[in-house]
Parts: structure tokens; sequence; C-alpha cells
């Protein structure tokens, strides 16, 4: 412009071979890329997968725990509790490993639950669930049998020392005998706040134990605990059946 040169511009003739190695080396940048994308998205979907893999296994953890457990005690139901003492009983008649059941019911409840409302009677409840759960070995088993009523199974756990089945199923009936009686007392001293007053209540246990005969079933052994716990209602309550298998007789321990 005006006789002053302002640039340089330089044509260059891109021949055929410059052209051809620009276009593959453009392809290899797109398949570069699409490979990155493609491992990027199968990342992301195992990990999608692998999230989800354990939250299903979590949510079926959940309804096995909840299928088998009681929401307000968190302890066994009554069907988990008959599914095990069957086997139990199974178990006693095979390898004659002794067993015992204690069934238990609140005493007046209705009561508690009149004077003090039905969320105070829930908290007993748990309360009580934990003194029960508190007082027997993780052999054992602890399940709310109904509303205010629970159930145990207690097993023989060191029995293959002991030398006969008399001697196992001896040392058993002490041991259910105690649980029964620790269970009375911490249960006569646990106590629940209302209003600024301390309030509690008593249970009423019954005791029966197998120890390996012909012709004993579940209804059997869930009968004779039942019947020692109606004796105890009827013993003035806040009392421990023992029912003798042996001479078929009851006896009490208040
Ligand atoms: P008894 O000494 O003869 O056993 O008298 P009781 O009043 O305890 O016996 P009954 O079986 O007549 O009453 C049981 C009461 O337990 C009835 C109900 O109010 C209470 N109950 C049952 N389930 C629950 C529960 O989940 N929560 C609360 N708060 N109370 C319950
Ligand atoms: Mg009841
Ligand atoms: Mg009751």
């Amino acid at each position: 412009i005006q006789n002053k040169k302002i640039g340089t511009l330089l044509i260059y003739n891109i021949n055929k071979e410059y052209a051809k190695g620009l276009e593959e080396y453009n392809n290899s940048l797109l398949l570069t890329k699409m490979l990155f994308a493609f491992l990027l998205l199968s990342i992301t979907l195992l990990f999608i997968l692998r999230e989800y893999t354990s939250f299903i296994e979590e949510r079926k953890k959940v309804a096995e725990y909840e299928a088998i457990h009681d929401g307000l005690t968190n302890l066994y139901t009554q069907t988990y509790f008959k599914s095990r003492l069957h086997q139990e009983i199974e178990r006693c008649r095979r390898y004659k490993r002794p067993v015992s059941v204690i069934m238990s019911d609140l005493d007046y409840f209705k009561k508690f639950n009149d004077t003090y409302g039905h969320l105070a009677g829930d908290k007993m409840l748990q309360m009580i669930a934990s003194v029960l759960s508190n007082n027997v070995r993780s052999s054992d088993l602890v399940a709310r049998y109904g509303g205010e009523e629970f159930a145990i199974i207690l097993v023989e756990a060191g029995y293959e020392q002991a030398k006969t089945v008399a001697n196992r199923i001896k040392g058993l009936l002490k041991r259910s005998l105690e649980v029964a009686d620790t269970i009375k007392d911490e249960i006569e001293k646990t106590k629940i706040d209302i209003d600024g007053k301390r309030v509690g209540v008593t249970i009423s246990l019954g005791v029966t134990s197998y120890a390996g005969g012909a012709n004993y079933k579940l209804e059997t052994m869930i009968g004779e605990a039942d019947l020692a716990l109606y004796e105890s209602k009827n013993h003035g309550r806040n009392t421990i059946t023992l029912y003798n298998a042996e001479t078929k007789k009851f006896e009490y321990y208040t």
C-alpha cells in the first residue's frame, strides 16, 4: 500500500500426501476421543451398577431382619421362635442336648396402659425387652410372643462335657431357674419416669424343659410352659412356676 510492504502472504500447494496424512490424523483423533468417551461411560456404568447392587443387598438384609424381628422391641417374632424351638427339639432328640422354654407375661399390664397411657406402655415393653436380652447367652433366643408376652429358648451350652443326660438337664434347669429369677427381680426394679413419678411392673413366668423323650412336639413344650405361666398368675403373679416333666407337678418360686 503506497509502496509500503505491510505483510507477506505465503501460498502453499498442499499436496495430496499431506492432505491424506491430515485426514488420517483427524480420524485417529476422533477414534481416540470415542474410545475415551466409551471408557468413561463404562466406568460410570460400572460404578452405578456397583452402587445399585449394594443398595439392593442392603434392602434385602433389612427385609430379612424385619421379617423375623418385632418392630417395637427388636426381639424375634413368634413365628421365628416356633421354627427355632422346633429345630432345638429335634436336635435334643437326636443329640441329647436339653432345651428349656420360659414363657412370660406382664402382670396387670392393661391397668398400666389405662393409668399411664399406651406410649408409657410401649416404653416399658422396650425396657423389658432389654432386660430379657441382657440376661441370656448369645446361644439363647428371646422373642416377643404376643402383646406383652415374651418367650425364651435356653440351650445347654457346654452339654458335650456333661457326662449323663440327667446331669445335662439338671444343669440347664438350674440355669433356667436362675435366668427366670434374675429377670423377675430385674423387671421389678425397672422403673420409668412419668410426670416425675417412678413406675414399674412385675412379670409372671413359666418354665419347662425337654431332655429328649419320645412323642414330644413343639406344641407339647409350648403347652407345658403356658400351663406353668398360668399357674404363676394363679399364685398371685410376680412368680416363677417350673413344670417338672418327671413328676408332672408344678414347683413354685416367688
Ligand atoms: P394379667 O396379669 O392377667 O396378665 O393382666 P393383663 O392386664 O396384663 O392381661 P391382658 O392379657 O388382659 O392384657 C394385656 C394388655 O397388654 C392389653 C394391652 O393393653 C397391653 N398391650 C399389648 N400389646 C401392647 C403394646 O404393643 N403396647 C402397649 N402399650 N400395650 C400393649
Ligand atoms: Mg397377656
Ligand atoms: Mg399380662
